[in-house]
């Protein structure tokens, strides 16, 4: 029998309704056996995620301030959703109570978070009669943070064997000692993957609120189309410049195995949504770019020394601060006697002087400076490598829409090119590049 994975992302599990919705979904395909839920999510644009709330409680305590308000938000949104569902209305009377007690007892900023996973898979094991697997048994970090994904797949392949339809929260593990740890933002569509991984899967669905990977984010791009097929490479450009909709590290569980993912609309579950495979030679897309994708909020150091092209060993040692610094940069452009440095803001932040007299002390230049309100946009696409004159469409496109290009970057793989533009120019860009190519 086929096996496939399924994650519902928070918004598809914001209240009873959607539980009823997800319910069905799973029911309408016998294949969809292991079932991972995030934690509820908003249910209308100015509505508070549970994990939100969550790292709310965790700072109230911390601050010593009395979390109850918050907390009681959080019983208040569970007990709504299981009184309306006609479950057992003390299915989470202990858990909560537990989970209050440790949020007290300053039990970790992770634990707290992962808590709106753990209690929402509970709720949803129950609704649809399926076994519940916490994934603190299951998914497993190592000593230094980084997921253990070969100990995690040997332990999480043999209990998946022993449950033929289970849930299994997403978002986090365990550490070695015991302890709860999270993945970053997003982070459930992760654990879809790595459990689609485990169950040796057909399929990993990743259900949320759009109808697919969209060519451009539809809140900058109105009415912007979705992709059919995706490659895993083309995604992760994508998703790692802002596509929110899947987590930029999602692919590496499924990649190796070939797994593809198919991104579907909760509510509207008609439509096909987005396929996300390894190989598209099958599949030619319509237009030369297949997404658009970007984040405002980036700075350039431009550093400038005469005669920088002759000293052997000028950049690395450059770079060598940012990695003492532990801050990692996206981009490297440089002409003969400059090297800029583009990285985000928010990373730069609490070392500017210091990383700025590092660079000072080591390569001497003549000049240093720093220019913040860069954004960054990617134009992805494996059609770009056959299509002449891509990169002058995108440049005639953004100078037309009287938008000043601050950067430019084409990957050597010719998947991609990336754009600098001033962050108040960054919806008009993205709208003239994506009218460009499909309009
Ligand atoms: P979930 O709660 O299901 O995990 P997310 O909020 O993480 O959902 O991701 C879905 C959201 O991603 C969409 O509602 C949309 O606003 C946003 N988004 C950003 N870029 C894109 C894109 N290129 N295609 C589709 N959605 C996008
Ligand atoms: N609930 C977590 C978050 O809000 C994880 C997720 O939704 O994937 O980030
Ligand atoms: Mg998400």
């Amino acid at each position: 029998m086929q096996v496939k994975v399924v994650k519902f992302g928070g918004s598809s599990l914001a209240d009873a309704e959607h539980f009823r919705q997800v319910a069905s979904i799973i029911r309408a395909d016998e294949a969809r056996r292991y079932v991972v839920p995030s934690a509820p999510g908003k249910r209308f644009p100015e509505d508070t995620k549970v994990t939100d709330l969550l790292y709310t409680c965790y700072e109230m305590v911390r601050r010593g301030e009395d979390m109850t308000p918050v907390f009681e938000q959080i019983r208040a949104r569970y007990n709504g959703i299981i009184e309306e569902l006609g479950l057992d209305c003390s299915i989470l009377e202990d858990e909560l109570t537990f989970v209050r007690g440790a949020l007290l007892h300053n039990s970790g900023r992770d634990y707290a978070a992962s808590r709106g996973e753990y209690l929402n898979g509970i709720v949803l094991a129950k609704y649809l009669g399926f076994d519940f697997i916490d994934a603190a048994n299951v998914i497993f970090f190592c000593d230094d943070g980084s997921f253990d994904a070969e100990h995690t797949n040997a332990i999480l392949s043999e209990v998946l064997q022993r449950h033929p339809r289970a849930v299994i929260p997403g978002f986090y593990g365990s550490m070695p000692n015991g302890t709860i740890k999270t993945f970053s933002r997003g982070g459930s569509d992760i654990t879809g993957s790595i459990v689609a991984r485990a169950a040796q899967a057909d399929l990993y669905e990743n259900w949320t609120d759009v109808s697919g990977f969209l060519m451009a984010d539809p809140r900058v791009v109105k009415g912007a189309q979705p992709i059919e097929t995706i490659t895993y490479r083309e995604l992760r450009e994508l998703s790692y410049m802002g596509a929110g909709v899947l987590h930029e590290d999602a692919i590496f569980p499924v990649r190796f195995a070939g797994i593809p993912i198919n991104i579907r609309n909760t509510n509207q579950p008609g439509d096909e949504g987005t396929m996300i495979v390894a190989q598209t030679d099958k599949y030619d897309s319509e237009h030369v770019i297949t997404g658009i994708a970007g984040k405002k909020g980036f700075s350039v150091i431009t550093i400038e020394k005469d005669m920088m092209n002759a000293e052997i060993g000028f950049g690395r040692r450059v770079l060598e601060v940012l990695e003492e610094e532990g801050v990692s940069f996206e981009h490297l452009p440089s002409g003969i006697d400059t090297m800029s440095v583009v990285l985000s803001t928010q990373a730069l932040e609490e070392h500017r002087d210091h990383m700025l007299n590092r660079i000072c002390t080591k390569v001497n230049p003549d000049s240093i400076s720093v220019e913040d309100g860069l954004a960054l946009i990617a134009v992805v696409g494996r059609g770009m490598v056959k299509a002449k004159g891509t990169a002058a469409r995108v440049f005639r496109a953004v100078a037309d829409a009287s938008v000043n290009i601050r950067m430019i970057d084409q990957g050597s793989c010719e998947l991609n090119i990336i754009l600098g533009v001033d962050d108040h120019d960054f919806e008009r860009a993205m709208n003239a590049i994506y009218a460009e190519f499909v309009k």
